[in-house]
């Protein structure tokens, strides 16, 4: 008995801990239009009441407690934070054999908190990462050691060896460590054994989902993107260890064989998906799936590249690459499914700064206003929400929308982002750009789990 109490004053200690909206406890937005997360239309002229890390109210001429904090929006629109569902914040870059080669903890760690604070300040108060990161910087912005958003990481990237994710020397034998294996930011699997043993230690260092490699890519050292990697057995060893933990499994996957032996074994995350089809996407409604699109992988201007261009294997790679693919945007519009924003940025702050805005940018182009906001609010929250009742780490209300009873992640912005997105800060350039400031100038507000990071109305 005595040590069930203790668990409880634990269990109720770190929920008190949690989640502290600064000053009194309620802040009320006045005076706003509404997207929630889905509607087509604006909700116009209401207020938005906040208490401690949720949304409490929402209608007209709300009355607030004593010592709340009152902000005029002036007409101007709330909406959900965005959500992130694929990014590396932990990959620095300039390469993967220099980061092989000459990284060490610091560095990934310094990195991984820097990209934490420029995903806030871009509106995104949700990030999934896709690979390479564990449960400490998760730890560090939840105990507000560091700005961030909520973070939710997938631990090593599970590969086989010669896929997306081995991340070895060229002459580095198989099932030698690497500097990435040592870190659990990457893990080379050889049959189910391997992806019992690093799936299972990817969740005891805090991953909230898993992300197992199929394809290969364009750039990369030993893999042809065409790779079909991964045993029936293999990825569904994944899903199996996955949900022991009520989570799901994310997977690279390009080709058609790819993605659907990923949901045939029960992926609910397609990453990529280039060779989607309508097809594809029935299966997909079936299984109840997702998938997430890196949109910058369509520019014209990726064959351009140093990293690309010079070297004659990676431009034969990317032009085959582009032609195969030439259906992925049409079949998207044609059969749409349930779709996450991807910005898979590896490189420097500066530079991602840039691609996400330059991928809110093609996202607009791509699919208009109305679809992109849906993909960077509710599906996102839905994607993340995947991770299920016990590994979630933020487990008591929705993420990606604005209704009661949900999560306190709010932005406002100037305009209306239905008619003009450039308010969501969009940048129409990505590698000819000029560098970004910290935080588009058109949001306005940015608070997170109750918290205002950034308030430029009053
Ligand atoms: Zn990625």
């Amino acid at each position: 008995m005595k040590v069930l109490l203790t668990t409880l004053a634990c269990l109720l200690l770190s929920a008190a801990a949690h989640g502290q909206a600064a000053g009194a406890g309620q802040v009320l937005f006045t005076n706003v239009s509404i997207f929630d997360g889905k509607s087509e239309k604006l909700i116009t002229a209401r207020d938005v009441l906040v208490e401690n890390n949720l949304i409490k109210e929402i209608g007209k001429n709300i009355q607030a407690a004593d010592g709340a904090k009152v902000i005029d929006g002036g007409g101007r629109t709330l909406l959900p934070g965005f959500i992130e569902t694929h990014a590396h914040l932990m990959l620095m870059g300039p390469s993967v054999p220099a980061m092989e080669a000459m990284t060490t903890w610091e560095d990934f760690a310094i990195h991984g908190s820097r990209m934490a604070k420029m995903y806030l300040m871009q509106g995104f108060t949700t990030v999934r990462d896709a690979g390479g990161a564990n449960g400490g910087l998760r730890r560090a912005i939840d105990a507000g050691e560091i700005v961030g958003p909520r973070y939710y990481p997938s631990g090593a990237f599970l590969s086989s060896r010669g896929g997306h994710a081995d991340f070895g020397n060229f002459t580095s034998p198989p099932g030698e460590s690497t500097n990435f294996s040592r870190l659990n930011m990457a893990q080379e699997f050889n049959g189910v054994d391997d992806i019992y043993k690093y799936g299972r230690n990817n969740f005891r260092m805090g991953a909230t989902q898993l992300k197992f490699m199929q394809s290969g890519g364009v750039v990369s050292a030993f893999d042809p993107w065409q790779l079909v990697a991964g045993s029936p057995e293999e990825i569904a060893a994944a899903v199996q260890v996955a949900n022991e933990y009520g989570s799901y499994v994310m997977a690279h996957s390009y080709r058609k064989e790819a993605i659907m032996n990923a949901l045939n074994a029960g992926v609910k995350s397609i990453e990529h998906g280039f060779a989607f089809d309508c097809e594809i996407a029935k299966v997909m409604k079936q299984k109840g799936a997702y998938i997430t699109t890196n949109l910058t992988a369509f520019d014209p201007g990726l064959l351009e590249i140093p990293a690309v261009a010079s070297v004659p294997a990676s431009l034969r790679k990317a032009k085959s690459a582009s032609a195969t693919f030439a259906g992925y945007i049409d079949n998207m519009k044609k059969c749409p499914v349930k779709r996450g924003f991807q910005t898979d940025c590896v490189g420097s702050v500066a530079a991602c700064n840039i691609q996400v805005a330059y991928e809110k940018h093609l996202n607009n182009e791509f699919f208009g206003p109305h679809q992109s906001l849906v993909t960077l609010t509710s599906t996102g929250g839905e994607i993340v929400a995947m991770s299920g009742d016990f590994t979630n780490p933020y487990p008591e209300a929705k993420l990606g929308v604005i209704e009661e009873g949900a999560y306190a992640d709010i932005l406002i912005v100037d305009g209306n982002p239905l008619e003009d997105f450039s308010v969501v800060g969009t940048g129409d350039k990505w590698f000819d750009a000029a560098p970004r400031p910290e935080s588009p100038e058109t949001i306005r507000i940015i608070m997170k789990d109750g918290k205002i990071y950034k308030n430029t109305l009053n």
